[in-house]
């Protein structure tokens, strides 16, 4: 991936997440084989709050690896493990041939905000788990950012610092947080080039296309929604062909502005229906660009 992003290759990719039902398996394979289909730079497959939906994210990752050409990231979370199951789990990625780890701290399952206990004999930054991991053997590691601060930094200074600390701890590149503003994106990499870092950071493209996902988005990250875009949603409220038309322009333009000033890539978040990525990818044409 570095090597790709080094030789001012621009990076695309799409997000998964480990599906509950065999409906859910069907979509998802739906879409994993239309993404597979533009040889996108990687695939990535988030790793769940606790429990089975942990095993179910090694389980896809492993079958995206065994069963498809795609190159699949691993997301992987300290939350909950001790370092030994991490050895352990790293280890099976490894086994199946999976060099990729985006490695992440996590979040208290059902509460984000909620305080943060490390496991007895576990981690507590995701700098440990990049450490980890690259003790571990030769993985490509990603680590996360956030465009609009991560909501437990108590400042600027403080976030950038921490997040120049992962990427010295063995980072390759990161991707952000969603974000709505192209603006925020720009100011958190400009604000991580003057701390002396070159770490590339990868933009997340979520397209909001209902007016209902807003409440969820802003459960899930602290990313300003622009009123106009939640205005419009509104309005489209009861047209799904309209809200999708409205996400789908919205963060086509975002994308378009993000790659015009220079970002290295775009991953985009399918929530496994690959349809408005698709739309929003093929509007960009990146191959030609
Ligand atoms: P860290 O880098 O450890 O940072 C967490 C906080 O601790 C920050 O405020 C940071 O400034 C601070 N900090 C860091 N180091 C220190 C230090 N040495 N001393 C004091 N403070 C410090 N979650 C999942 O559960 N599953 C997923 O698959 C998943 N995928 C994600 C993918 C992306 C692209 C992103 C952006 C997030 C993802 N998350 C996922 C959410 C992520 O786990 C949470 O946002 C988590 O709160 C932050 O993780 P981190 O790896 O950035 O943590």
């Amino acid at each position: 991936m570095r090597e790709h992003l080094d030789a001012g290759l621009r990076s695309f990719s799409f997000e998964f997440f480990p599906p509950k039902t065999e409906a859910g398996h069907h979509t998802l394979w739906e879409a994993v084989r239309r993404v597979e289909a533009l040889s996108p730079t990687f695939v990535s497959v988030t790793y769940g709050a606790g429990g089975s939906s942990r095993d179910r994210t090694i389980e896809v990752t492993r079958r995206i690896a065994a069963e498809t050409t795609l190159r699949p990231v691993a997301h992987l979370t300290a939350i909950g493990h001790s370092v030994a199951e991490l050895r352990r789990i790293i280890g099976c990625y490894a086994d199946a041939g999976i060099r990729d780890v985006l490695a992440l701290r996590g979040d208290p399952p059902g509460d984000p905000g909620a305080p943060w206990t490390p496991h007895p004999d576990g981690l507590t930054y995701a700098h440990e788990l990049v450490a980890l991991v690259r003790e571990l053997g030769a993985f490509t590691i990603g680590v996360a950012a956030f465009p609009e601060r991560h909501p437990r930094s108590s400042s600027w200074a403080e976030d950038v610092r921490h997040f120049v600390a992962k990427c010295r701890a063995g980072a390759d590149y990161a991707i952000t947080q969603m974000f709505f503003d192209p603006d925020a994106y720009l100011r958190l990499r400009d604000r991580v080039a003057a701390a002396g870092c070159d770490t590339p950071v990868i933009p997340e493209i979520m397209p909001a296309t209902d007016f209902r996902q807003i409440r969820r988005f802003a459960e899930l990250s602290d990313a300003r929604f622009p009123d106009a875009l939640a205005r419009n949603l509104e309005a489209a409220k009861d047209d799904p062909a309209a809200g999708h038309r409205i996400g789908v322009e919205h963060a086509t333009a975002m994308a378009d502005r993000l790659l015009a000033e220079g970002a290295p890539g775009l991953h985009y978040i399918t929530l496994n229906k690959s349809t408005a990525t698709l739309e929003i990818h093929q509007n960009l044409d990146i191959a030609r660009r």
